[in-house]
């Protein structure tokens, strides 16, 4: 067996547990890079073959002359823009799954919308000038990471009154979508060029999903402020009536993402988070463009991915079965930067 003398690597946070889960099902050795205090933990799972330690995730350079064999694929997850930079992930040197090119366009907010908008996805507006602001408005700190460094503002006193108190002069102001949020995965192939949905989910946030518990008449004088912080992840199927716009808005992602980009454009798991408006259009508030951290939990499949395959299909696994594919028709250079 070919895949038997392959190594699918990830670094040990965020989505670890699932990509390897699903490397080891296609048949594939497994490593996992991490620090001291994760080893004991991630020993416990017997699918994890070698453990690598490193100090910390925050040098490229440490976690590739930890890796010699050069039939490793490094499956990057949310944590590797987080702790590596976008340079630290251009630089690495070790094969990786996944279009480098997107990096810029995905952490560049306003080449993000550009990007979204040419796809005809709806956005949220954005306000340059306060005298222009529509309320109510939801201000983002740049680099926020899960939900923090928010807040909502109902009109422009309020939104004065938060400012004084922001801390930082690094942010946009974005009209808030009232609905429900949806984070749909997709995952495109481009040994196919086909586009699968592979789950959805949504992020339950401290303490906006909360405060409907507690009646405005027992908040009234507490000055509770919404905030969302992401504490879990629920699983959601989609009215069905609405999965072909789903479907469609994936398809345009990454028709576009072919022209404005180098490489071949987006493919492998991706996800659009959405707002689902009671006209029941979609707004997409971001795109990531890598495995998130919702598809853990699928990691037996998803309502829709039991509709393509006959088997647990995780994400995880479905980038594995990618390399694997790729492996077996000799289009590795497809798929791996
Ligand atoms: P991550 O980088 O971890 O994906 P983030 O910190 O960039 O997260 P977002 O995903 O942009 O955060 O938003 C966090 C949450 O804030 C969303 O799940 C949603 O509840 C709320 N939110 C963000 N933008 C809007 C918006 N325009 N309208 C309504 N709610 C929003």
């Amino acid at each position: 067996m070919v895949r038997q003398s392959y190594t699918i690597a990830t670094l040990g946070s965020h989505s670890a547990l699932q990509i390897l889960k699903g490397a080891h099902d296609e048949g594939f050795n497994t490593l996992l890079i991490t620090t001291p205090n994760r080893i004991h933990f991630y020993e416990q799972f017997p699918f994890i073959k070698k453990i690598i330690s490193v100090p910390n995730f925050f040098d490229y350079k440490i976690i590739e002359n930890k890796i010699k064999d050069k039939k490793t694929f490094l499956i990057p997850h949310g944590s590797f823009n987080a702790y590596l930079s976008v340079e630290g992930n251009k630089k690495i040197k070790i094969p990786y799954f996944g279009n480098k090119q997107v990096l810029e366009w995905e952490t560049d907010r306003q080449k993000q919308r550009n990007w979204l908008k040419e796809a005809d996805i709806n956005l949220p507006r954005q306000f340059a000038d306060v005298e222009d602001i529509y309320y109510p408005v939801i201000v983002k700190s740049y680099g926020a990471a899960g939900g923090k460094g928010y807040f909502y503002a109902k009109n422009r006193k309020d939104f004065e009154n938060k400012m004084k108190k922001f801390g930082t002069d690094q942010f946009v102001i974005q009209e808030y979508i009232i609905g429900n949020t949806f984070y749909i995965h997709y995952f495109y192939s481009p040994l196919t060029k086909k586009l699968e949905i592979m789950s959805m989910d949504r992020r339950y946030e401290s303490n906006v999903d909360s405060l409907g518990r507690i009646p405005l008449t027992g908040q009234e004088g507490l000055k509770i402020e919404p905030s969302y912080v992401v504490v879990g992840n629920s699983p959601l199927s989609l009215r069905e009536s609405l999965l072909p716009e789903a479907f469609a808005m994936g398809e345009r992602v990454v028709a576009t993402s072919q022209k404005i980009m180098k490489g071949g454009g987006l493919y492998g798991p991706f996800c659009l988070e959405t707002v689902i408006t009671p006209d029941q259009k979609f707004y997409s508030i971001e795109i990531s463009c890598r495995i998130v951290a919702g598809t853990n939990l699928f990691l037996n499949g998803s309502p829709y991915s039991w509709l393509i395959y006959d088997e647990p299909m995780s994400t995880g696994r479905r980038i594995a079965r990618e390399i694997k594919q790729a492996i077996n028709q000799n289009k590795l250079s497809m798929i791996i930067d």
